[in-house]
């Protein structure tokens, strides 16, 4: 394909000017943002702000169809393509393309509490995810800081504080909404293309742009102890299962992550 959803920068040689700009902003439906507007520099900037690019539109869509549009306009013109979550990758490929399809508009959590499930943006964060999940005493296991992102860390496979209990956050995927390189909009899982679905759990960002996922959740708290602590290695388990919880009135499970 011409326009990759990368990584990093490859190798397009197109240039934005006014009026494809123009025409970008009449395709989709969200803001498109350009050196010199309001909120541009914002949407550019990453966790690791020693990183700075200068990308020539940024495309904050509002659906997998707004998306789907950005990707066929950069895919039409040759354009280099970059998506991002949180921002939260160091290297900063999130904002590496000329254009970048900013997916913090994404961010919305919905949840099955019967079902046991989360439908959750492609840009929404760790933080937005636990506080919804939460409001039903439920929980899968993601990022340990908040305001990582949903989609980079899913991607590249996701371990947080309950893997030790429930495994890897791609452990946990049920489903994935993804706009692929060519444009269109598709459902991942083991049972619809279950080939994509193998390949997004863990090879990282370049199948597409994930608009959203789907976890299953487990029953956690309300009552979690959390924190770092350090012990000798044969008195860890003693140390967590015994004194921490007992100082802390936990009377349920110590997950317990050894590095
Ligand atoms: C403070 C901090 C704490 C962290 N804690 C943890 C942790 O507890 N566990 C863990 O496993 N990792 C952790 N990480 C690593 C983290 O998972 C990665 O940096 C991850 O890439 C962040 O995802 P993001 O969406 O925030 O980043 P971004 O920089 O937005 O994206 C990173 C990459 O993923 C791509 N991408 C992001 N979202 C999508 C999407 N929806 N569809 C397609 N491509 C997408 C981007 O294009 C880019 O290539 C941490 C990182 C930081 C900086």
């Amino acid at each position: 394909m011409n326009a990759s959803v990368s990584n990093g920068r490859t190798s397009g040689t197109a240039t934005l000017g006014v009026g494809e700009l123009a025409k970008l902003r009449a395709t989709v439906d969200g803001p498109v943002l350009s050196a010199g507007d309001d909120g541009y520099l914002a949407a550019g900037r990453l966790f690791n702000a020693a990183v700075e690019h200068t990308p020539e539109a940024i495309v904050q869509v509002t659906s997998a169809a707004d998306a789907a549009a950005a990707v066929r306009f950069a895919r039409d013109r040759g354009i280099d393509v970059s998506v991002r979550g949180s921002g939260h990758g160091v290297v900063g490929h999130a904002t590496a393309g000329r254009l970048v399809i900013d997916l913090s508009r994404l961010a919305g959590v919905t949840v099955d509490p019967s079902g046991r499930t989360a439908r959750v943006g492609g840009g929404a964060t760790w933080g937005g995810v636990d506080t919804a999940t939460q409001e039903y005493g439920l929980a899968t296991p993601g990022g340990r800081v908040t305001h990582t992102g949903v989609g980079g860390l899913t991607l590249g496979g996701g371990q947080g504080w309950l893997s030790s209990r429930h495994g890897l956050t791609i452990d946990n995927l049920v489903e994935v909404e993804l706009v692929t390189a060519d444009g269109r909009v598709v459902t991942a899982s083991q049972t619809s293309e279950p080939d994509l679905f193998w390949a997004v759990r863990g090879a990282g960002a370049n199948f597409g742009v994930a608009t959203s996922f789907t976890f299953g959740l487990h029953e956690v708290g309300p009552t979690v102890l959390g924190g770092l602590g350090t012990s000798i290695l044969t008195t860890s388990h003693g140390v967590m299962t015994g004194r921490a919880a007992k100082k802390a009135g936990v009377g349920g499970e110590v997950l317990c992550n050894v590095w």
